[in-house]
């Protein structure tokens, strides 16, 4: 600043030497000129590089306890450990329910993150984290009174394009990771195509697929993986193809390229991932009793223990042990199809004959018993009272399009093609739906 002042002084003074030198209006006027000029540059270099200095307030720092709730815990029993009073305990518990509609706490999900101003003042927030995309904020008051509100953090939901080819000896599941396709969106994957993939026969070397999905991120950083968008699978069948549609009344379904439901009635393959050991056929020597019989079912090779899905929604109405089958469940799904599921180590609780289930639903574990050689899913598709191929059966689809809905769909499925083709030029450029 001093040193400014000084170039500004010294200038002025040059400036009025030069002035009596030359006198004459025309050199005075230029003069002028070259004065405020370089008057406007000075100004110019003080503003740039001058920075009053700021008071110095010394901020304690805020001090935060993050917890994990754990099994068992109960906002009670947290808040009592840090000490809450049982009015407090009672009077956080009504506002917490109350204002934002929270009652229970989640082990293993939940985090709670108690803040004070500082570090030798008392607790004068609560922050309750409900997943990454929830927060409870809760406040004391001048007064001591508990303040709380809801805190939904805003989704950034951009799309990701992912491609890649099955190589010699690979499973769809391996070629899907390396092609970078992250665990959870491929689960999705598999349970689309489980509809319309055998993911044994169909897969071969040198078929290619895609994969469309949401990334959802916040203040730009990526949070998780959201629902699958498109999904192609080059399969010896032809191109299986899934778009997500949400239709005019917000209800939401997958379907192919033509509009038709890409969620069957019935999956092929009930458990995602599992290998195919044994296919349908008419006749076959069997492992067990060495003769030639039918097998008239599919085998899926799967660990003892692991979940079996029911392949569609319906009723039960076997469950039992027979030498063959060993533990079996049977499903009635409508008039016209029923599933069988054999070898089974024990069943889920809360199936039995009578019980209605969801597509899904667990209905027991694998095993090996009954006529079998190591622990396997047998699984048939009984259709009008025949056993036919699950691999090959013609499957109905559920929640088809009507009029109305079809052309929107047409729409949306160009819309979603032309994100894709411009995705697979530049898998980084950032898209929004
Ligand atoms: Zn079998």
């Amino acid at each position: 600043m001093k040193k400014s002042k000084y170039i500004i002084r010294k200038t002025k003074i040059i400036a009025k030497k030069t002035y009596r030198r030359i006198g004459n209006i025309h050199a005075l006027s230029r003069m002028m000129l070259i004065f405020a000029t370089m008057l406007m540059a000075i100004a110019i270099g003080v503003m740039l590089f001058y920075k009053p200095s700021e008071p110095v307030v010394i901020v304690p720092p805020e001090s935060h306890t993050v917890i994990e709730i754990k099994s068992g815990d109960t906002l009670s029993k947290v808040l009592r450990e840090r000490g809450f009073s049982i009015q407090d305990v009672d009077s956080i518990a009504k506002v917490l329910k109350k204002d934002a509609k929270f009652t229970t706490l989640h082990a293993g999900k939940d985090k709670i993150d108690f803040i004070r101003p500082s570090e030798d003042l008392p607790i004068s927030k609560i922050v309750i984290m409900n997943g990454p995309w929830n927060r409870v904020e809760i406040d004391c008051g001048e007064a001591g009174t508990w303040q709380c509100q809801k805190i939904e953090i805003e989704r950034d939901t951009r799309v990701a394009y992912r491609e890649g080819e099955i190589l010699d000896g690979d499973s769809f599941y391996l070629a899907g990771q390396r092609a970078g396709i992250p665990a959870s969106v491929l689960a999705d994957v598999y349970d689309l195509l489980a509809f319309e993939m055998d993911f044994e026969r169909d897969v071969r070397a040198g078929q290619h697929f895609f994969v469309l999905y949401e990334e959802n991120f916040a203040a730009d950083k990526k949070v998780d993986n959201g629902r699958v968008i498109a999904v192609s699978f080059q399969a010896l069948r032809g191109n299986v193809q899934m778009y997500r549609f949400v239709k005019g009344d917000g209800n939401v379904g997958y379907y192919d390229e033509n509009g038709n439901g890409a969620i069957k009635s019935l999956k092929r393959t009930p458990i995602n991932n599992a290998k195919i050991t044994s296919s349908f056929s008419g006749r076959r020597k069997h492992p067990v009793l060495g003769f030639t019989r039918a097998h008239k079912g599919v085998d899926f090779r799967a660990a003892t223990g692991t979940p079996i899905p029911a392949a569609g929604a319906g009723r039960v109405v076997a469950r039992g042990f027979n030498r063959g089958h060993g533990n079996y469940v049977k499903i009635r799904h409508n008039g016209t199809y029923e599933t069988l599921y054999a070898h089974m180590s024990r069943f889920a609780k809360g199936v039995n004959v009578g019980t209605t289930v969801k597509q899904g639903q667990t209905i027991g574990y694998v095993g090996s018993t009954g006529l079998s050689t190591g622990p396997h899913l047998h699984y048939e598709i009984i259709k009008n009272g025949q056993h036919v191929n699950p691999m090959t059966v013609k499957l109905p689809a559920i929640n088809n399009l009507d009029s109305k809905n079809k052309p929107l769909f047409m729409e949306h499925r160009a819309r979603i093609d032309a994100i894709i083709s411009s995705m697979k030029d530049d898998p980084d450029q950032v898209v929004r739906l």
